[in-house]
């Protein structure tokens, strides 16, 4: 990739961002589409999110993506917040316009498009999500927007799951919310999702849950992408689980960043096809 006088720029800020896959998803995306664009990322303490975020803002920047742990703080030296931004309360991805920060965040809708690629129907389906951190919120959210019937959270910090419920349970009145941290097994559920941080690098051993509780026909998918087979997609796969794996929804929530940028929708089949190689 090749930069002069006028390329624009866009950035990951957060810390840490050494690992971050984002980079080379984006700078793929802006070659595709043959821009004149870059993108970076930028390791942020808290102490220096103000300053960093009024740097961005001077230095012209046409996006950023945020990250841990700065997702909720960003909010307040922003300008306005779209509704996935609101409803989530965390922000993962800024546009900027005219020196305006526009928050928005694309972890709920990256989650969705990779089920519908997935072509996993949720209609009247009971779905189990573990845990509520800033992801497994996000998703919550979003699913609690489709036409599941149920739809439980276990988390380590059982009164996160409380909250997030309670939460939840003022989105849509049609679902059956619950706790499932007491349950002794999960056999009911149709959708297993692994929003925990729990089988990330390094701890490539550890699993969630003991898939025994599992019923065989549930689909897995976990949001964890490093590494692309975690354990619990491991034994999933060797118990004949259908699977889908984090990277998808990595990259579907990076194209929906892209789209926001972009301001339109752009041609993702063969960008998805050719990440999704890439990282495989
Ligand atoms: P987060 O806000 O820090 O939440 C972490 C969650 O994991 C909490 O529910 C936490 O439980 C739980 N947890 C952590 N260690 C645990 C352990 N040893 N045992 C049981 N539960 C444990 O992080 P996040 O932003 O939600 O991210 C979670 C994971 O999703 C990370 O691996 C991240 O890389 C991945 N992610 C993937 C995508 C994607 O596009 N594929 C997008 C976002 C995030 P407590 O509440 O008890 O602490």
């Amino acid at each position: 990739m090749e930069t002069d006088a006028d390329t624009k720029l866009y950035a990951l800020i957060g810390n840490p961002v050494t690992k971050s896959l984002s980079p080379f998803i984006h700078n793929y995306v802006f070659d595709f589409l043959n821009q004149n664009k870059i993108y970076i990322a930028h390791k942020i303490d808290k102490g220096n999110l103000a300053n960093s975020i009024k740097a961005i803002k001077a230095l012209g920047y046409g996006g950023i993506n945020v990250t841990t742990p700065h997702k909720i703080n960003v909010i307040e030296y922003l300008d306005d917040l779209d509704v996935s931004a609101k409803n989530i309360g965390a922000v993962n991805t800024i546009k900027i316009v005219e020196g305006k920060l526009m928050g928005y965040n694309t972890d709920g809708i990256g989650f969705l498009d990779m089920l519908e690629e997935n072509e996993v129907e949720l209609r009247g389906k009971k779905s189990l999500i573990l845990g509520a951190g800033g992801a497994a919120r996000a998703i919550a959210i979003i699913l609690a927007g489709t036409q599941i019937s149920h739809l439980s959270v276990s988390n380590r910090t059982n009164e996160r799951a409380d909250l997030l419920i309670e939460e939840l349970r003022q989105v849509n009145k049609e679902i059956v919310f619950s706790n499932a941290f007491k349950k002794h097994n999960f056999r009911e559920f149709d959708l297993v999702i692994n929003a925990t941080s729990v089988g990330m690098f390094p701890n490539i051993d550890e699993t969630p849950i003991d898939l025994e509780m599992i019923n065989e026909d549930a689909i897995l998918c976990d949001i964890v992408y490093k590494p692309h087979l975690t354990k619990f997609l491991k034994l999933g796969l060797e118990r004949g689980h259908r699977v889908i794996f984090g990277i998808e929804m990595l990259i579907a929530q990076a194209l929906a960043s892209q789209e926001i940028w972009q301001g339109t929708k752009i041609d993702k089949v063969e960008i998805k096809r050719e990440l999704q190689e890439r990282f495989s």
